[in-house]
């Protein structure tokens, strides 16, 4: 049985991506997971999340077990960090970063391979961790020991694999939260049984460090489909502050949510948009 699943970010409402995504996972899927990834309780908005759930009825894209609420599950993320921590293959991280805001709901970008090491050599400091705000990262040298440089597999059967340079000291609890995108990302696939992730080939450079973190779990690795992303015609990004291709004012301008999914499942766009490939 295939589990796939589609896990927005209620940081805003969905647009045409967004919709793709859910499609093709729902008609990828014979077992369909949603989740709601709203760790950053900075950015996420329950009117967003209530969002979710009517562009998706909208489009007549129904999911299969009770919807995964990343903020409700916090306690067993913690425990998984305790568990790498133990390992010693985390350690605190004290540096100020405006950058590290990213690694939570922004998984792009080269913010966790750029990290420079600073803490790394640290001797842990309950004291000074009581004190000091911290995030918590993975010391990428010991992990790769464990796991060996990571690689998967695409659905349509293409291999992938990453060198050591691609997988940075990744932060896996920030100051602020108790788990990061790739922690919680990892942890929730496998406890959904997810056997294919459909996501964005934006996220395609998220899967080194995520297969690491699966390795180091004892998690099963699932096949990956990251597809191409859907723009404007001339090219530009569909971005969350762009209001036109948002499924609410689709709606609103009476387009019908079952038939656009229908169009989407079978990889076609509605005009004035395109693919591109990242
Ligand atoms: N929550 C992420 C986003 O909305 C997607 C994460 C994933 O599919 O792995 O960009």
């Amino acid at each position: 049985m295939n589990v796939t699943r589609f896990a927005p970010s209620p940081t805003g409402r969905l647009h045409l991506g967004h919709a793709f995504s859910a499609a093709l996972g729902r008609s990828r899927g014979d077992n369909f997971r949603l989740r709601i990834e709203d760790l950053d309780q900075g950015r996420s908005r329950p009117e967003f999340v209530e969002g979710i759930f009517e562009d998706l009825r909208w489009l007549g894209i129904e999911w299969d077990e009770p919807v995964l609420v990343q903020s409700q599950r916090t306690a067993i993320y913690e425990e998984a960090l305790e568990a790498l921590r133990d390992r010693g293959l985390v350690y605190a991280c004290f540096c100020t970063r405006a950058d590290i805001a990213q690694s939570l709901t922004a998984p792009h970008g080269d913010a966790a391979t750029s990290y420079p090491g600073t803490c790394r050599p640290l001797p842990d400091d309950p004291e000074r961790r009581a004190t000091t705000p911290h995030c918590w990262r993975l010391d990428s040298a010991k992990a790769l020991e464990i796991a060996g440089l990571p690689s998967w597999t695409e659905a349509d059967g293409s291999r992938f694999g990453a060198s050591a340079s691609q997988i940075g000291d990744a932060i896996l609890a920030r100051k602020d939260a108790p788990s990061s995108y790739h922690l919680s990302c990892v942890i929730d696939d496998a406890a959904s049984g997810v056997t294919t992730v459909v996501r964005g080939a934006d996220l395609r450079p998220s899967t080194p460090i995520q297969r690491v973190l699966q390795e180091l779990l004892g998690m099963p690795e699932p096949t990956y489909l990251h597809h191409r992303l859907v723009t404007h015609e001339d090219g530009r990004r569909l971005a969350k502050r762009d209001l036109a291709p948002t499924l609410a004012a689709m709606r609103a301008a009476g387009v019908d949510g079952r038939e656009l999914a229908d169009v989407l499942t079978k990889g076609q766009l509605p005009l004035g948009f395109a693919f591109s490939e990242a």
